[in-house]
């Protein structure tokens, strides 16, 4: 009980911390979703306008180059229609060796009334700031004439509903010179920035304030809620899953502790003499209610915990002690379930060697069998602990063979004496599933190598008398009998040495 308090407590302690950081990190929320919405409201603008500031400078060049600069009625005609068939002129006006002519004719069209002090000076052209937002472009093409040109207003493209231009402010950059755009009169305390690359080296560098990524946070509240009803369903998923996982593991602990992880046995018959030469030894889960659970409810969760060494450890231990009550031929042997990762541990297979020298003087027979479904990590490390264990008399068996990664490449590099044919092959005797090509390559494969060989899983006379016409005696399968508990299997040994 205090377990499951604490991991609900830790977990509420993440959301707690992850709120945290959504605060924290709520101003760089904040400017980027006012980034993303001002990158693509520049890129709309941009496309719209065929691009107002990048192309500025060349209409101007263009324009220059077909007057005559007179002032005559021609520069006059060619100045209007420029000026109404362009997206970004609003104003044009000549001066050239003291006349002056404009879009309105003869009449000047730019006031005076602007800052020249500011401005970005680039070669022949300067630029300055102009009512409303709009920029003016002073060309001096010779030393007596100059070109003025007014843009049309930058407003569209920086008034947003959600935040008023007091909070923004926009630069236009060009050779390290700076031309505020919009006239905000407001503080600008905290400013976080982000730059625009316009072409023609122009950049555009945009500014919002602590007030305005204030009013981005309050207008898009909703992001922040989702953010962190993010955060707390993974708290909770994290705490359940924890649960689910610390519970199971637990349950298999407190399984272990009680001793109810408990061996039963298969018998493994040789049909041509009909002799009891083995056993595979199968796991049963029996809960202290008296419910025995089979092997695949529970293993790979055992496997998954790594409590599947203790288990492999407490039935080796049950097995030697159940053995001593019976006597068995010599040449018995009663064959452990072991996983790749286990036969890849040295220090774990020394501690069942100790096991089984404790209980040496009663001690049938032991093989290990390690199943082809799962893959080895490191087969060299197998080789030489597998080579340690063959020498100290334990036999390898090679379980579920054709099913799974090793196929004969595990057969010819590791120290193995028998293979067990897997069922699925074995069910295809007397039927025309392909597989029974692969039963006889396996058969064949087996006596060319001289490999013991299991037949797993027989469960009719058909599939005996066929193995048997294969030269395959040694069988297991439920035509002989099914696992079961030591008493059941005790009476069946001795029943054997009966006949
Ligand atoms: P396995 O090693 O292939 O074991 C053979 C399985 O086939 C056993 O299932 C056995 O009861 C079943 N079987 C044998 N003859 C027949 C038959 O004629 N017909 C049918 N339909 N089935 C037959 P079981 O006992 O449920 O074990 C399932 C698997 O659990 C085993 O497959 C093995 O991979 C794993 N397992 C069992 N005990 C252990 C253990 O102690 N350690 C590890 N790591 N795995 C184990
Ligand atoms: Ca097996
Ligand atoms: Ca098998």
């Amino acid at each position: 009980m205090i377990n499951v308090t604490t991991r609900w407590k830790k977990s509420g302690f993440y959301f707690v911390i992850s709120l945290f950081i959504i605060y924290l990190l709520s101003n760089l929320i904040a400017f980027q979703i006012f980034k993303y919405n001002a990158i693509e409201r520049i890129a709309t603008f941009q496309h719209l306008n065929h691009g107002r500031y990048d192309k500025i400078s060349k209409d101007i060049e263009h324009l220059v180059s077909r007057l005559s600069l007179t002032c005559d009625k021609r520069d006059i005609n060619i100045i209007r229609d420029f000026a109404s068939s362009s997206n970004n002129i609003r104003i044009i006006q000549l001066i050239t060796n003291h006349k002056l002519c404009s879009i309105y004719g003869k009449k000047p069209a730019v006031t005076d009334y602007y800052s020249k002090k500011k401005a970005i000076q680039s070669g022949k052209l300067s630029i300055h700031n102009y009512t409303n937002n709009q920029l003016i472009f002073n060309y001096q093409i010779n030393p007596k004439s100059k070109i003025s040109v007014v843009s049309e207003s930058i407003d569209p493209f920086y008034i947003n509903h959600m935040i008023s231009n007091e909070n923004i402010s926009i630069f236009i950059e060009c050779n390290n010179q700076k031309l505020k755009l919009s006239h905000n009169s407001g503080y600008i305390s905290k400013l976080y920035s982000f730059k625009y690359k316009l072409d023609n080296g122009y950049t555009l560098v945009i500014s919002i304030n602590e007030k305005g990524i204030n009013n981005i946070k309050k207008e898009y509240l909703y992001i922040f809620i989702l953010l962190g009803i993010i955060c707390f369903l993974l708290c909770l998923a994290f705490a359940l899953n924890h649960d689910k996982n610390k519970s199971i593991q637990q349950l298999i602990q407190q399984g272990l502790n009680k001793g109810e992880f408990i061996p039963y046995y298969q018998p493994i018959i040789n049909s041509k003499t009909q002799q009891l030469v083995g056993c595979e030894v199968l796991v049963r889960w029996k809960r202290c209610n008296g419910e025995i659970f089979p092997p695949y409810l529970f293993i790979k969760n055992v496997e998954n915990c790594h409590l599947i060494y203790p288990m492999t450890k407490s039935i080796l231990q049950q097995v030697l002690a159940d053995f001593t009550q019976v006597q068995v031929d010599d040449n018995f042997c009663a064959s452990i379930n072991v996983t790749p990762q286990q036969l890849e541990n040295p220090q774990f297979m020394a501690e069942c060697i100790n096991i089984i020298e404790s209980q040496k003087t009663h001690c049938p027979n032991i093989a290990l069998e390690v199943t082809e479904r799962m893959k080895f990590t490191d087969i060299d490390k197998a080789k030489s602990v597998m080579t340690h264990l063959s020498d100290y008399g334990i036999k390898l068996k090679l379980d579920d063979a054709g099913t799974g990664f090793g196929g004969f490449s595990y057969l010819q590099t590791l120290p193995l004496d028998t293979i067990k044919i897997d069922k699925m092959f074995i069910d295809t005797i007397g039927t025309n599933d392909m597989k029974r090509d692969i039963l006889k390559a396996i058969i064949n494969f087996g006596h060319e190598t001289k490999l013991e060989m299991i037949a797993e899983g027989v469960e009719t006379q058909q599939q005996v008398d066929y193995l048997a016409k294969k030269n395959v005696h040694i069988i297991q399968g439920y035509l002989y009998a099914k696992p079961m508990p030591f008493c059941k299997f005790k009476q069946y040994i001795k029943q054997f040495s009966h006949n």
